[in-house]
């Protein structure tokens, strides 16, 4: 049972590390000025806008959110007209999660374990429908033989894991292991991948990226260096994971300022300006952007961001992630004894059912990403009812005039994220990782793109801690030795 909050109490113990930090702040006659308070606007209201929000205002700063969507949470967002509502963006968190477990407890917003992926799925590949366990002998199977007992979902690990130098979840930024910093597919290739198992990679949503060949193999061994200390027990938040951004928004003093494009961000000598695409103008001491780079693009920053920082904005690569969801009549999977679950080599990628609590499935989600995702964003709404629904019923056949489209989700059209999740192109991480966060005159950045040590929900939290404690250090509320890493 939680002990009845307050909201100071809250403020001061969002999480243990960020309290450890934020205490550490000078004596209270240091306390920001009782008549004006610093000033900061916090651009975007995602996971690590909000979180950046509250810990600025419980070292009593005076903080505005603006965010472009009509909605907080971002790339967390709960399809509450779904049945069952599914999540479009973050799926589950973990007990790994330290901070957004604090976070969640401390707004009284439970969590509750969440059923995970089936264990079985049939495999769809080179046009024949085959079952996991008569994989190794199929004839689809053009592997080379050492690899024809792994399934396709299972190679890009099996790779990567081999000679995994990696030691800690910090030690991917660490110049010793600038010289992986290659193409995905040049390494997966000097492990022994054959150019079956190469095409076959490109084909897992597991994978988070786009694509081998623009992806670095270092980024990729970071992500399967925290993948070997997977929690067992993946979760969500009850009722959905878009009401934690929400309680969190309705905690802040301000309420945040919901349709505001940010278009242009000014830093100036006394202050910083930002300009939104309605005409609405900010002002105030400080601006922490927490928009993914992929849109950070399209805004005006004045002045220029440095050289290096302004590439890394240009041409950090984002993940086109595209979920189309079904509505299935009857469960064509009794019918033909296969299990509902699909791993394909056609655009749709994966096929996922979506479960209620005691197990049943209440729809069907194709869950695509990178190239595959990008060409079904390219064909029209009709066009691509007609390719998916073929495509079902030839990977399928059970499932013809028997599914219907519900939703579909474009990460990568969506135009305030422009993808899903960010990554490293190959040589990204030497040029880019210990500049692209650095604060430009008044301007400071946060959001997952800017984690270190932490993925997913988890980052976007980790970059508000550090991005806040910046600022409370650049006030003279922090000493900057206690910043975080
Ligand atoms: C499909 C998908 C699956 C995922 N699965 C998981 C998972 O299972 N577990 C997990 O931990 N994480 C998962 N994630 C990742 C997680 O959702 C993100 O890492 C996290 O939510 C990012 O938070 P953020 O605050 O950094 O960015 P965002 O949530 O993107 O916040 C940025 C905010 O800025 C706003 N914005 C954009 N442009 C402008 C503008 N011009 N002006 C004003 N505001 C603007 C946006 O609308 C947004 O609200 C997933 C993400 C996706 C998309």
């Amino acid at each position: 049972m939680l002990k009845s909050w307050n909201r100071r109490e809250f403020l001061w113990g969002v999480s243990q590390s960020a309290l450890a930090l934020l205490v550490m702040g000078r004596a209270s006659g240091q306390v920001v000025a009782a008549s004006k308070p610093t000033s900061v606007l916090v651009l975007g209201a995602g996971l690590s806008g909000l979180y950046t929000a509250l810990l600025l205002e419980a070292k009593g700063l005076s903080v505005t959110v603006l965010e472009a969507r009509d909605r907080v949470g971002g790339r967390v967002h709960t399809l509450d007209d779904i049945p069952g509502k599914p999540e479009a963006g973050a799926q589950a968190l973990s007990e790994r999660y330290r901070r957004l477990l604090a976070l969640a407890e401390r707004l009284q917003v439970p969590t509750e374990p969440s059923l995970g992926l089936d264990k079985e799925s049939l495999l769809y590949i080179r046009g024949q429908a085959v079952l996991p366990k008569d994989w190794a002998i199929s004839a689809a199977n053009h592997l080379a033989k050492s690899e024809h007992s792994l399934l396709p979902q299972e190679l890009l690990s099996h790779y990567l894991r081999k000679h995994n130098p990696l030691e800690n979840a910090n030690a991917w930024i660490k110049s010793k292991y600038s010289d992986i910093d290659i193409p995905l597919d040049k390494y997966l290739r000097a492990q022994g991948a054959s150019n079956e198992a190469l095409r076959l990679i490109d084909f897992n949503p597991a994978s988070l990226f786009n694509s081998i060949n623009t992806t670095s193999a270092l980024w990729a061994l970071r992500n399967d260096q925290r993948a070997q200390t997977r929690s067992q027990h993946p979760m969500h938040i009850q009722s959905g994971n878009s009401r934690l951004p929400e309680k969190m928004a309705a905690s802040l003093k301000s309420p945040v300022q919901l349709n505001k494009v940010v278009e242009s961000i000014r830093s100036q000598a006394t202050g910083v300006k930002v300009y939104c695409s309605n005409g609405s103008k900010f002002d105030a001491d400080y601006a922490v952007v927490t928009l993914p780079f992929s849109v950070l693009r399209q805004v005006e920053i004045t002045p220029p961001l440095p050289k290096i920082q302004a590439q890394a904005v240009q041409e950090l690569p984002y993940t086109a992630v595209t979920q189309i969801r079904f509505q299935v009549g009857h469960p064509f999977w009794e019918t033909d004894g296969y299990p509902p679950m699909m791993w394909t080599d056609s655009l749709l990628e994966s096929v996922l059912p979506v479960r209620d609590k005691q197990g049943w499935v209440q729809s069907l989600v194709s869950w695509a990403t990178g190239t595959n995702a990008k060409q079904l964003d390219a064909m029209s709404a009709d066009t691509l009812t007609k390719y998916v629904t073929s495509e079902l019923t030839r990977i399928r056949p059970g499932t013809e005039e028997n599914v219907e489209i519900l939703h579909v989700v474009s990460w990568g059209r969506d135009p305030y994220a422009l993808g899903a999740y960010s990554h490293f192109a190959p040589g990204q991480i030497r040029r880019f990782q210990d500049k692209m966060a650095k604060p430009w005159q008044r301007i400071h950045f946060a959001g997952e793109h800017t984690a270190i040590a932490s993925g997913g929900m988890e980052s976007a939290l980790e970059s508000g801690e550090r991005v806040s404690s910046e600022i409370l250090a650049r006030i003279g509320l922090l000493s900057p030795q206690a910043q975080a890493p």
